[in-house]
């Protein structure tokens, strides 16, 4: 592997003089699960590395007045773990558990697992159906996208050169609310989701909100407003049926080393009304 220089700020100036360096390409870097085999493997070529781990409040996670706040650099494990997570945001907790291995996890940032824009990265579905929202720093300023505008494409998102993620937002769900994360892996343990599924009903109006969210089917996590709509009406098993066939025709699967785009059909419809059907179970205790 090619040697890189490493720098490691206490400061957000102090980094974005790095990521900025003229003529050089300086890559941020969190836990590095993505990084070194990208690196190693010619996907990504770098000058220098800029360590965010030292950054302020990129740690932290915390109830605020806005929701949770997730730092960047808070870890897969972090999140699995979390009392305060799996207490009101359950379905993200869910995710971050299914990301690789237990050593995967204790390295493995949310902040990582965004930036890499991975079309079956196992955060950004839950993030979706939870309405979270990324907050991004550069030099001229923080400003805040949606977590449904972050990915542009495959492994692109709307960070620029310079700038850095140092966070999401994610409001919390009103009290009762119910949240399943589902990942179909060619294996058990540590492979990379071939279809994903979150689904989340949040109490309104003395109904339910519903939401879904597919991952891996599609250049970018999607949801699937035709589902959601007909189970916010209802969730009896022809509804659901319904639904799960509307994620089929909303997503967009290739064929690729893990599965063939007909499987992926299959499996969009099956573990959408298992997600569903799991939620709806819940809903009735
Ligand atoms: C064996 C193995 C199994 C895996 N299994 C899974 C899996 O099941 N599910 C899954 O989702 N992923 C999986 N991954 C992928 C990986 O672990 C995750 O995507 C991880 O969350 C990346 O986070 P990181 O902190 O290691 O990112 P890094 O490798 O440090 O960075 C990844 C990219 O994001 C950029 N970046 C990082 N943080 C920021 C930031 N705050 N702002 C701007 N840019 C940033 C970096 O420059 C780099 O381009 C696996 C990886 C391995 C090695």
């Amino acid at each position: 592997m090619q040697p890189f220089d490493y720098y490691k700020p206490k400061t957000f100036e102090e980094a974005f003089d790095y990521l900025t360096l003229p003529g050089k390409t300086v890559f941020p870097l969190a836990g590095a699960t993505d990084f070194i085999p990208s690196y190693r493997d010619g996907v990504w070529q770098a000058d220098a590395v800029c360590d965010i781990k030292a950054l302020p409040g990129v740690r932290d996670l915390r109830e605020t007045p806005e929701g949770l706040w997730v730092g960047a650099c808070v870890l897969m494990s972090e999140l699995a773990r979390s009392p305060l997570v799996r207490a009101h945001w359950e379905v993200l907790a869910q995710g971050a558990e299914v990301v690789g291995s237990e050593q995967v996890r204790n390295r493995a940032t949310i902040g990582g697992n965004m930036c890499t824009a991975s079309p079956c990265a196992d955060t950004p579905p839950p993030l979706y159906v939870l309405d979270a929202v990324v907050v991004l720093k550069s030099k001229a300023g923080e400003r805040r996208v949606p977590v449904t505008e972050f990915f542009t494409f495959v492994r692109k998102t709307v960070v620029q050169k310079g700038e850095l993620v140092t966070g999401v937002i994610i409001p919390k769900p009103p009290a009762g609310t119910v949240g399943e994360y589902h990942k179909l892996s060619r294996r058990q343990g540590c492979d990379l989701s071939l279809v994903s599924v979150a689904v989340l009903a949040a109490p309104r109006n003395g109904g339910y909100d519903w939401r879904i969210a597919l991952g891996a089917v599609a250049p970018t996590p999607i949801r699937v407003p035709d589902a959601e709509a007909i189970l916010s009406k209802g969730w009896d098993a022809a509804s659901i049926d319904e639904a799960a066939k509307a994620a089929e025709k909303t997503a967009k699967p290739i064929t690729d080393v893990r599965s063939s785009d007909v499987y992926r059909y299959e499996m969009v419809r099956n573990l959408t009304r298992r997600a569903v059907r799991s939620v709806a179970e819940k809903l009735k205790k």
